[in-house]
């Protein structure tokens, strides 16, 4: 097992890292941009290390700085959290260059779903239901309109490099095709320095669900069920639930297996999630990030597993701990997002924090790296508090999450905490019954 771990990240998600590490009595390196040098993850890590200057291409993107920060400090090896380095083959490639570990998959695989059309590719190969699409980048505005009339309008443009939303339109009929067309691949230049995108039957009303799975890259692989995330604003989660209301257990056991069969045939390693469009009783695979993700709570929630724990474990060598036949899911468990923004108009709020009170009692969590005193700076991503709530129940868990935000208290900034209260008194909320379109609807996004 490792003495010690360089958590390439910040805000909750280090602070998580950290927990596992400290329950596992591995020591910790957190590493921080001169806008961070208060924050929690720092206070916290045994050892910190300055990485550069607040803008996060020069400190939490900067991968040299990263590497010479785990050379000083002596570590074992590497967590890069979700969102920055997560995802980047190459910092993959050269932390295990320079003598450490990733926590997290192989470059190889990294790279191939990193890549939407590899992933599309590999998936159909798999035996993964796809989403009925172009097969390979589309180059020409004709390419659109002839796909479009094949299978149909409307249609979505997606970027090659996507991720986070970005680089994607909707394509009603053919005469938005040329305008659509244009603003995907600026919208994609400008956020991956990709212009590449593609095409792909845009569902009416689907459910996003995604399916959490281990593997130990040997050849053994299981599966810890699925997280709705289809309350969605800009295509950005927002609030997520396990197990999803709308799925029976056969459909559930179903893309259950897929997934873990999925995982045991690419011989993948750590953890991951497979994600899949729901719409009618079918499943439709759009993509599989290669991390952990923001909402992996609700699964600890209701398996008992730790998820990062187990991603270290599997990153030292270890075989994995679970059979599949190990893993029972229990209750229900909702996460919501908070963030630092209006609840409205979702402008961003960062600031000084002057009272913070989380809520607490039986099953509820919040990961956060706030504290009454703290400025939050306004570089990074507004996400600052996660509210982690479960129950035997989903009515009681329900029962619970009003509760639980109506003790939250964030002073002196905005958050989105009555965006959160408003959801859940809504009776489709209430009875299950929402698409990835729902949100936008309740905050006026769409009609
Ligand atoms: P990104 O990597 O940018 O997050 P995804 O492929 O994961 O992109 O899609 C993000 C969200 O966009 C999905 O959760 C869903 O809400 C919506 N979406 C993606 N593909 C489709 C589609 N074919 N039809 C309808 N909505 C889609």
């Amino acid at each position: 097992m490792f003495d010690k771990v360089l958590i390439a990240n910040r805000g909750e998600i280090a602070l998580r890292i950290h927990r596992a590490c400290r329950e596992m009595g591995i020591q910790t390196v957190a590493v921080h941009s001169t806008a961070d040098s208060d924050a929690m993850h720092v206070r916290l890590a045994d050892e910190s290390v300055c990485i550069g200057p607040p803008p996060a291409r020069d400190s939490y993107l900067n991968i040299p700085s990263i590497l010479s920060a785990a050379t000083i400090a002596g570590v074992d090896a590497i967590h890069p959290g979700y969102g920055f380095l997560s995802e980047n083959a190459r910092f993959a490639e050269a932390v295990e260059a320079h003598g450490f570990t990733f926590i997290g998959p192989t470059a190889e695989h990294i790279r191939m779903m990193g890549d939407k059309i590899v992933a599309k590719q590999t998936a159909q190969e798999l035996g993964l239901p796809l989403v009925p699409g172009s097969p390979g980048p589309v180059g020409s505005l004709g390419e659109v309109v002839e796909l479009g009339e094949k299978i149909g309008w409307p249609v979505l443009i997606k970027a090659v490099a996507g991720g986070g939303g970005r680089g994607m339109k909707v394509v009603n009929s053919p005469d938005e095709a040329a305008e659509a067309f244009s603003l995907a691949r600026a919208e994609a230049k400008a956020a991956f320095s990709n212009d590449s995108v593609y095409l792909e039957k845009y569902l009416g009303a689907p459910r996003h669900i995604e399916i959490q799975v281990l593997g130990d890259g040997r050849g053994e692989g299981v599966h810890l069920g699925e997280r709705d995330c289809s309350l969605q604003r800009r295509h950005q989660k927002v609030l997520e639930e396990a197990p999803s209301p709308a799925l029976n257990a056969e459909q559930r056991a179903k893309i259950g297996e897929l997934a873990a069969a999925a995982v045991r045939k690419l011989k993948y390693r750590g953890a991951g999630t497979m994600e899949f469009l729901f719409q009618d009783g079918e499943f439709y695979f759009i993509e599989m990030n290669t991390r952990l993700q923001v909402e992996h709570p609700i699964t600890e929630a209701v398996t008992g597993i730790d998820l990062v724990r187990e991603q270290i474990r599997i990153a030292a060598g270890g075989p994995l701990a679970l059979s599949q036949k190990d893993i029972q899911f229990h209750g229900h468990a909702i996460e919501c997002r908070v963030n630092a923004e209006n609840p409205e108009t979702f402008t961003p709020s960062p600031g000084k924090v002057i009272d913070y009170h989380p809520p607490g009692g039986l099953g509820v969590r919040v990961d956060s790296g706030l504290y009454a005193g703290y400025s939050i700076p306004p570089f990074y991503d507004s996400m600052v508090a996660k509210l982690i709530v479960s129950g035997p129940s989903r009515n009681e868990c329900l029962m619970r999450l009003r509760r639980s935000l109506e003790e939250f208290v964030i002073g002196g900034i905005e958050t989105t905490i009555p965006l959160h209260q408003k959801i859940i008194q809504q009776q489709e909320f209430i009875d299950g019954e929402y698409n990835i379109h729902w949100l936008e609807k309740l905050v006026g996004l769409k009609k």
